[in-house]
């Protein structure tokens, strides 16, 4: 696990964000993979997604406060979160500003009609070259058609470890691109779902939020997130 916390982003938010927009004006392609406790774990159970996520050409950030707090713990020199959720709702404004085309794969119909309806209103210089639901069986038919859109921005709602797993097996194929797995953001993004208020995101309990609102998130949340803490602080004595 030590080498996924020191590939670990280290810098603020704000220059992950211009480090991004850089790629985008240069049409350069890059994979950001949004690490949470849960990321860690799956790497550490599965060879084929450590070896995805170690990958030079990704990059990870760190998305739960799990992760910012574990670093600091084992003193990796991780500044801040990097949210799934703000990288998105940021990847649409870069996307308009630029007057660059954008992509988006996953989540319900219904989430997935009203993301479409808030990029034609909200983003109207953003090109939305398609989108299409995750519940679809072939999958892999849907990224050859995104293949052939040619996307500036790929946003993939399908979750962890999913969303990675597919973005990877097809990321060869691209000259271009901006790739992000980002989980439930569309559902948050179309108005579906709501974000956790501002002060439990303040005080890092952004996690109990969602535990609240949906109590069937409990078991994997111990499976991941209570595991990843007696994981790090093994680590930390072993340091
Ligand atoms: N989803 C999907 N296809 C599936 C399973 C899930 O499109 O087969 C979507 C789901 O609708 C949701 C997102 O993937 O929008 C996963 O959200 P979740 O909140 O579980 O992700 P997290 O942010 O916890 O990784």
């Amino acid at each position: 696990m030590k080498d996924l916390f020191e590939k670990l982003y280290q810098k603020k938010f704000e220059d992950f964000v211009l480090l991004l927009e850089k790629n985008l004006k240069e049409d350069k392609k890059a994979f950001i993979v949004t690490a949470n406790p849960e990321t860690f774990m799956i790497a550490e159970k599965e060879a084929e997604f450590a070896k995805l996520i170690l990958d030079k050409e990704t990059i990870i950030v760190p998305d739960g406060v799990g992760i910012v707090k574990a670093a600091h713990i084992l003193h990796y020199p991780v500044v801040e979160r990097i949210t799934g959720i703000d990288l998105s709702w940021e990847l649409l404004r870069m996307g308009n500003e630029n007057k660059k085309s954008i992509y988006l794969l996953g989540a319900s119909e219904e989430v997935k009609e009203k993301m479409v309806d808030k990029i034609r209103n909200d983003y109207p210089d953003l090109t939305l070259k398609g989108a299409v639901n995750g519940f679809g069986q072939n999958k892999d038919e849907e990224f050859d058609k995104i293949k052939e859109a040619k996307p500036d921005i790929i946003l993939v709602a399908l979750g962890i470890p999913a969303q990675e797993k597919l973005i990877y097996k097809h990321l060869k194929d691209f000259d271009k691109g901006i790739f992000i797995g980002v989980g439930g953001s569309f559902d948050v993004i179309s108005g579906t779902k709501k974000r956790a208020p501002k002060v439990f995101q303040k005080f890092g309990i952004e996690w109990l939020y969602r535990l609240i609102k949906e109590p069937k998130r409990i078991k994997r949340f111990y499976n991941s997130n209570v595991k990843f803490i007696f994981k790090v602080k093994k680590m930390k004595r072993v340091r």
